[in-house]
């Protein structure tokens, strides 16, 4: 006799037991695409009747970019486009959670040339406070802590310019990576089988976006925090950050310099000078660093908005 199993519910990369419910306790998942078994006209009714139990109270988590050119005829559920539906449920609301970078921004589906004219809940929904949880795809266990943030204590959690929570995006990929040693010793990849590659050197001079994404990948990573994309080592193509499929690539190369100086520069700049005996290195980072302290107090002013906003 095969052993009896306890029912279990599967959400991105966290099983919860329905044995020990702290989940199911507190959140109802009267509507989700992926995992119940209405479809079309159904689901549609079952959401409306969701909605209207919870008016005013629900978060309302979207996942995927929305349609908007042609009527929005590009993607349909129950006879109303994403758009109406999303109109439709943002209303009754308490907040949203765009969850990736496609319902945020628009994702991969809204990159030039955007045939479908494709667009996030950030073009749509100004009158809400919206939560962005970006990545393609997102980390699961940061879309878990947020809504535990919102039951636990009754508002969103402190957010940053682009509206991610600063207690996940509030510092750069480049600042906690593993391989930021071998990238302050000007020790890099050249090409993916080369024996710096085999030594797990600095994906730098392969593209990496790390120094100018703000994720927190290196420390919770995917799959019970066992692999990202630089642990295996591929560059970060900065996902995290808004309309990376225009503004991050082409994927393996470098971003162009900015003013002329700036981390863009330093892999190159580094390399020269630890050749001449120099510590610029140094100066660079100092420099690198100066410009997230400025965003991050940015971000710190934002967040006292949108904390003030959720509040409300
Ligand atoms: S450039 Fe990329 S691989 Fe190198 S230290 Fe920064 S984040 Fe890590």
């Amino acid at each position: 006799m095969p052993e009896e199993r306890e029912p279990k519910i599967h959400i991105e990369n966290v099983t919860y037991s329905y044995g020990s419910e702290p989940v199911l306790r507190d959140i109802s998942l009267d509507y989700n695409r992926t995992i119940q078994a209405a479809a079309g006209a159904n689901a549609l009714a079952a959401l409306r009747q969701a909605a209207e139990e919870n008016w005013g109270n629900y978060l309302l988590a979207v996942e995927g970019s929305i349609p908007t050119k042609d009527g929005g005829v590009y993607d349909c559920s129950g006879g109303i486009t994403a758009r109406q539906e999303l109109e439709e449920f943002a209303e009754g609301a308490a907040a949203l959670i765009a969850v990736g970078a496609c319902a945020f921004w628009g994702g991969w589906p809204a990159a030039n040339p955007n045939p479908t004219g494709a667009v996030g809940v950030s073009a749509l929904v100004k009158d809400k406070p919206v939560v962005a949880i970006p990545g393609c795809p997102p980390i699961g266990d940061v879309i878990t802590a947020t809504v535990a943030h919102y039951l636990t204590f009754g508002r969103l959690p402190e957010l940053d310019l682009q509206r991610r929570p600063l207690f996940a995006y509030g510092a750069r990929i480049h600042d906690q990576c593993p391989r930021r040693a071998h990238y302050n010793a000007g020790q890099y990849v050249e090409k993916f089988d080369d024996e710096a590659a085999r030594r797990g050197w600095c994906l730098y001079k392969m593209g990496c976006k790390g120094p100018e994404t703000y994720s927190p990948c290196p420390l919770i990573a995917w799959n019970g925090t066992t692999k990202w994309p630089i642990a295996a080592g591929h560059p970060c193509f900065g996902c995290t950050e808004p309309f990376f499929w225009d503004t991050m690539t082409p994927i393996y190369n470098r971003l162009p310099a900015v003013s002329g100086f700036g981390v863009e520069k330093t892999a190159d700049t580094i390399g020269a000078a630890i050749a001449a005996g120099v510590t610029a290195g140094v100066a660079i980072h100092a420099v690198a660093t100066g410009i997230q302290r400025a965003r991050q107090s940015k971000a710190t002013e934002v967040y006292e908005e949108s904390a003030t906003e959720s509040e409300g």
